[in-house]
């Protein structure tokens, strides 16, 4: 599965990358929607996207996979089950990405940060830099997604991701889907349970 059509296509099935006119939850117009949570609903299709994305840093001896809540809880565990490591999750307490719940790292512990969808990847460089400041060593960046369209996220190496996924947006009174007559789609409202 680690041909990137391959993975689009799981995507695809999973009805979380669309193609069309979209009215994206920024109010932004885009002619591709993709939610990530839509291929992780289904714990198969999440296993074998996260194995596949683990097997990338089999020889980067992690012991700790951290992901930012709430797009990397699911990704971080499953990557964290494919290594046989074990899974944390920061979130933000007061602004700032914490580890809560009883979470530590130590110091030298191996991480390997994992997101779903990386687009400025500023949630993961908080990630990064709270690990950093505890003594531990980030070894690794991961995604499923690579959102960042050629931008550097910063991390000072690589972003690992499975697919590079383009997402271009447009102002709502400044888009050529607009232009074209295309209807605006508001994904999901369909599949809202009651209807929106
Ligand atoms: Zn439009």
């Amino acid at each position: 599965m680690s041909d990137q059509d391959a993975i689009l296509e799981v995507f695809r099935e999973a009805g979380a990358l669309l193609e069309g006119h979209f009215l994206l939850s920024s109010g932004m117009h885009s002619p591709t929607y993709l939610q990530c949570a839509l291929v992780l609903q289904d714990p198969g299709r999440a296993g074998r996207l996260c194995s596949e994305l683990a097997r990338r840093f089999t020889q980067s001896d992690v012991r700790t996979v951290i992901g930012p809540a709430i797009g990397g809880i699911v990704v971080a565990h499953e990557v964290a089950r494919a290594l046989g490591v074990k899974a944390l999750f920061a979130e933000r307490q007061d602004g700032r990405m914490t580890l809560r719940r009883g979470f530590a790292v130590e110091a030298g512990e191996r991480v390997l940060l994992a997101e779903d969808v990386v687009t400025t990847g500023g949630s993961l460089r908080e990630v990064q830099q709270m690990v950093t400041a505890a003594g531990a060593d980030v070894v690794g960046v991961a995604s499923l997604v690579d959102r960042t369209s050629g931008r550097d996220p910063g991390f000072g190496m690589p972003l690992v991701s499975l697919v590079a996924i383009d997402v271009p947006t447009y102002p709502a009174d400044d888009c050529p889907l607009c232009r074209e007559g295309l209807p605006l789609v508001k994904p999901g409202s369909r599949a809202t349970p009651g209807g929106a």
